[in-house]
């Protein structure tokens, strides 16, 4: 969205008293993100209010999911676009729009190679292989919004990755709803193994990372690609959500309990240095303390260096709600808490096994925290969601690889020294 109106001629600017377009691209999928987005429209409404002749447009999954109700619970909004509109915005703000809400269908197949203009450090990049997804979890609104999974060709992937890599990209980092999924709704067997092959072979990228795998396609050849190429980050994102066969089965992830614990012993024997990361929800409906116990197990064997842990929201056109007796938020989130004090030790005893080893570290800039820190990320580290490395002493250029000595664990970030 940002560089199509960049091709256009508009311009970022840094705060909004300066703007002359207030833009929001909102995320809706759960209630709390949804809420989130509203409170973020009110405050530059606010702005608005204040400097007649600026507009306030609304984009992404907000419009996308609540439509026709928007136009009237929110006035001060001049332009409420969709998921698939915003290649139309910038005609929409020139012309006189009929009407405020602009939604289709979610069918936009990102084919063409997209303008971009790089909303993250010039050093890191995120590459958008597909859209929409064709899973139907029971609890989860996603397929509603953004439509059915639509692979982007193989040749326009590349040919965005070599011009971001070329703009000196280092890490790119390929997101999907299911980036395991790529290919195959046309049939393209080869499917991610090839894309990552050939994204291996750009030159300028030193990492390569994915997020937001499916515990059901993880293929053997994926796990030989990755251990082939040093460029991709020994990281696997796989969101589990469970792991009782009964809560899975209500959930619609078709996968068990027996099949976790093999994929995750074949990746540990495949990538021994890999980072394993997964997301998991307590509290759905129905889940027993015996249910939540097999969650509890799994997360005690497979010692995930990362793991989000997340109470169950009942969602709205969702079938979730109807598939067992609701569990009373306290319990819910007593179970979350019970689950991040196993992890939280994980963690520090994971992180200790680093220390005193010397580490290849993507220097990201001086440290929020202190001018004298500069801060920075080990293949095992995703931006923003996992920790970092707090580098104490030398001088690293943002963007370029420096050996790092790691020193100490301040879970979950490490602390280190450059060594050369
Ligand atoms: S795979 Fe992810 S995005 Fe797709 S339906 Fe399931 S939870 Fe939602």
């Amino acid at each position: 969205m940002l560089g199509e109106l960049a091709r256009q001629g508009w311009q970022v600017v840094a705060a909004p008293e300066a703007a002359s377009l207030l833009l929001v691209n909102t995320c809706a999928f759960i209630a709390p993100a949804a809420q989130e987005a509203v409170d973020t429209i009110l405050e530059l409404a606010r702005h608005k209010a204040r400097a007649p002749g600026t507009r306030l447009v609304v984009a992404g999954c907000l419009p996308q999911r609540y439509g026709a109700e928007l136009p009237e619970l929110l006035p001060e909004v001049d332009l409420f676009v969709g998921v698939n509109d915003f290649p139309h915005l910038a005609r929409l703000l020139e012309a006189q729009p009929t009407g405020r809400l602009h939604v289709s269908a979610p069918r936009f197949d990102y084919a063409a190679p997209q303008p971009r203009l790089p909303a993250a450090p010039p050093h890191l990049a995120y590459l958008k292989i597909a859209e929409g997804c064709s899973h139907g979890c029971t609890f989860c609104t996603i397929p509603r919004i953004r439509g059915p999974y639509r692979s982007r060709p193989l040749a326009t992937l590349l040919a965005e990755a070599e011009a971001l890599a070329a703009s000196g990209v280092r890490e790119l980092i390929l997101v999907a709803q299911d980036t395991t999924a790529y290919g195959r709704e046309w049939g393209f067997r080869p499917g991610l193994p090839e894309l990552l092959t050939e994204l291996a072979r750009l030159p300028g990228l030193a990492w390569i990372r994915l997020l937001y795998g499916h515990p059901s396609r993880v293929t053997r050849r994926l796990m030989e690609v990755m251990a082939a190429h040093p460029q991709i980050c020994p990281y696997f994102d796989l969101p589990i959500q469970h792991a009782h066969d009964a809560v899975l089965r209500r959930m619609g992830r078709r996968y068990t309990n027996a099949a976790l614990r093999r994929l995750f012993a074949d990746l540990r024997a495949a990538l021994p240095q890999a980072a394993l990361r997964t997301t998991v929800m307590v509290g759905f409906p129905g889940e027993t303390e015996e249910e939540f116990a097999a969650l509890l197990d799994l997360a005690a064997e497979v010692r995930f260096l990362h793991l989000g842990v997340f109470v169950y929201e009942p969602e709205e056109g969702t079938a979730a709600p109807r598939l067992g007796p609701p569990v009373p938020r306290r319990t819910a989130r007593a179970r979350a808490r019970r689950l991040k004090a196993l992890q939280s030790r994980i963690v520090k005893e994971e992180l200790s096994r680093l220390v005193g080893t010397v580490q290849e570290v993507l220097v990201e800039g001086v440290s929020e925290e202190s001018e004298y820190l500069l801060s920075g990320r080990l293949s095992l580290q995703a931006p923003e969601i996992d920790g970092r490395v707090l580098i104490t002493a030398g001088q690293g250029r943002p963007g370029t690889l420096q050996r790092v000595r790691l020193t100490r664990v301040v879970a979950p970030d490490l602390l280190g020294e450059i060594v050369d």
